[in-house]
């Protein structure tokens, strides 16, 4: 099994938000991946920047940080011939897996494929590492990001090649995918979500020991998620059994994200977690994320629980209070 290391740069639309061509809000410029193999030895490389046809101008960060010019990108092939040699340099379907600094570049990938119609048929579900990820499991906590300057200076990695050019950029990554201690990190493979799984029997769970995912089919509409008795099941990580439900599951942040416990009487408490997401097609999609944990950490979702309850309550009598105000108010404008 080959590894590919994949640096995308891309360009958005130079006049802002309102002006961007929804369905390509990034547009791929320079495609850069170094191959290594299965020991994470240098294999070959790859590099191609694209001539750019949405955006015909370059963003002003765009432009900073790569330092390119429009007129140096339209002496390269439009985005379906260097994708497409790019696949091929990729090998065969199956071969190889991708590597990436951070979750981003794959989605953008996708998008400028479909856009575009290039004819590559991406692995569903598509698990990839995030160096990123595996960068902070192995030298922090698992949780912390850094940049990829930080993990090269980190690491006392040579600085002798420039940063965002895509193809350095995934040199340094391929560096940083060589010093990790591989095999402890191994099992923590990230997955896509550009492709969400279209029906119930396609839905995406991955086991990792201590913890496991599950990513829904999409729905239409936001309050679905929650009312799916396979979202909503909680099940011991460790047995797999289900498991009771001692804390139900309550929202946060607007309905972004919802908590749970449940206890296994064998293995102990399980703390879930569900995720609300959209995507770029706009159907709504639950990441549930199941963990075992200990009674302090049950206790935590509960306290978080009534402060959350205690904050939706002061919300509402904040509300009622002003619109009683506005009632009071407009009373005596009539009279
Ligand atoms: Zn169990």
């Amino acid at each position: 099994m080959n590894y590919i290391i994949l640096d995308l740069e891309w360009n958005q639309c130079p006049s802002g938000k309102k002006n961007e061509n929804k369905d390509l809000k990034f547009e791929i410029i320079e495609i850069g991946a170094v191959k290594v193999d299965d020991n994470r030895q240098y294999v070959s490389e790859f590099h191609e920047f694209v001539s750019p046809t949405v955006y015909r101008a370059l963003h002003k960060i765009t432009k900073d940080m790569t330092k390119l010019t429009i007129s140096e990108l339209d002496k390269s092939d439009k985005f379906n011939e260097a994708a497409t040699r790019f696949f091929d340099w990729c090998g065969s379907d199956g071969d190889y897996m991708f590597g990436t600094w951070g979750s981003m570049d794959l989605a953008e990938l996708q998008n400028n494929c479909k856009y575009f119609g290039v004819d590559h048929k991406f692995e569903k579900p598509l698990v990839f590492y995030d160096i990123q990820k595996l960068y902070s499991l192995c030298f922090s906590d698992g949780k912390t990001r850094v940049s990829l300057e930080t993990a090269i200076d980190e690491q006392k990695i040579n600085k002798e090649i420039p940063f965002h050019t895509a193809v350095y950029d995934a040199i340094y990554t391929a560096r940083v995918f060589e010093v990790i201690d591989f095999e402890r990190v191994k099992r923590y493979t990230s997955v896509d979500t550009y492709c969400i799984p279209d029906n119930k029997e396609e839905e995406f769970f991955f086991n990792y020991g201590t913890y496991t995912k599950y990513i829904s089919r999409g729905f239409p509409e936001r309050e679905m998620i929650m009312k799916d008795s396979r979202v909503r099941s909680m099940h011991c990580c460790v047995c797999g059994r289900n498991v009771k439900r001692v804390i139900k599951w309550y929202s946060i942040g607007n309905q972004r994200m919802y908590c749970g416990v449940g206890f296994c009487e064998q293995h102990g408490y399980v703390k879930g977690k569900v995720k609300v997401r959209m995507t770029h097609d706009n159907l709504w999609y639950g990441i549930k994320i199941l963990k075992l944990t200990d009674e302090e950490g049950a206790v935590q979702i509960r306290d978080r629980q009534i402060i959350n309850r205690e904050k939706r309550r002061e919300r509402r009598h904040r509300e009622m209070e002003r619109r009683l105000k506005e009632a009071a108010e407009s009373e005596s404008e009539t009279t």
